[in-house]
């Protein structure tokens, strides 16, 4: 059975790490090459867009791919939409594989909002130093703020950015105690975010919530109807197994 793994996620790395060890299962994993140095996945891998659906589609058929798996991170909704109707269009099973959402806990102070335009908007009342968190895309949503920004992305933001603002470029895992010595030290106000969900980068919100910090929650899109979505390796694997 070929599979396809669109990743950019750690889940994604970890199924091509386990079904490349599994007979049987032959794997391609594809990301969309936005990162400079990407943290890689086990086995072959593709880099770069497929042209839309219909690209994506022509792409699954040429490669004689039996499964779709879409590992992509919960706010990437254009490859995903796009998953969805290439797979139907070839008549192929996919599955969203989306990590479980951050949840809310005594102390927190978080304000939930749809998307970035909300988030600049609702961030503009709460305070003058923005710690911004988003990652590299969107933040051009908040170019037109009068804040201070501390922007935080693995790679620098390719658009326009806040007039005021310190860029520091990181990769996760960080440390509660160093997130809190950085909300500290640059004196922030108030977190934004979107609700990426996973360990790797939580340990915001438990600094946010010991000093009592406002945290703007972006939403994630929703996922296309119909689709079919766990939120563990373990039951994307067992879904996995069913397809042989
Ligand atoms: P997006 O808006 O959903 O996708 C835009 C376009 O990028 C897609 O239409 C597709 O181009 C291409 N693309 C996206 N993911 C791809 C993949 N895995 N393989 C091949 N092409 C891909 O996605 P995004 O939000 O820009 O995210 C891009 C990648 O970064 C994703 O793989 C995602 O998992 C990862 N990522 C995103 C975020 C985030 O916050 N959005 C955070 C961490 C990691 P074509 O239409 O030409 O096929």
């Amino acid at each position: 059975m070929k599979i396809l793994i669109l990743g950019g996620t750690r889940e994604a790395r970890e199924i091509a790490d386990i079904a490349s060890g599994e007979r049987g299962f032959e794997i391609v994993s594809s990301l969309a090459g936005r990162v400079r140095e990407p943290v890689l996945p086990i086995g072959a891998v593709r880099v770069g867009g497929f042209g839309g659906a219909e690209g994506l589609r022509k792409w699954l058929g040429d490669n004689g791919i039996d499964v779709v798996i879409d590992a992509t991170h919960p706010f990437a909704g254009g490859i995903t939409a796009n998953a969805a109707q290439a797979a139907a269009a070839a008549g192929l099973p996919v599955l969203h594989v989306r990590r479980p959402g951050w949840s809310e806990q005594a102390g927190d102070r978080w304000i939930g909002v749809p998307n970035l335009a909300a988030a600049a908007e609702t961030v503009a009342g709460l305070g003058e130093r923005v710690f911004l968190t988003i990652g590299r895309q969107g933040v051009a949503a908040f170019a037109g703020s009068q804040q201070w920004f501390l922007i935080r992305a693995i790679d620098p933001p390719e658009d326009a950015v806040p007039a005021r603002h310190e860029l520091l470029l990181a990769r996760g895992p960080f440390s509660v105690a160093d997130e809190t010595a950085l909300l500290t030290d640059r004196r922030i106000d108030v977190l934004v975010t979107k609700d990426s969900g996973g360990a790797l980068t939580e340990a915001k919100l438990a600094a946010a919530r010991a000093l009592a910090l406002p945290v703007v929650m972006i939403e994630r899109p929703p996922l296309p109807a119909g689709a079919v979505q766990v939120e563990t390796i373990a039951a994307a694997w067992d879904w996995l197994r069913q397809q042989a």
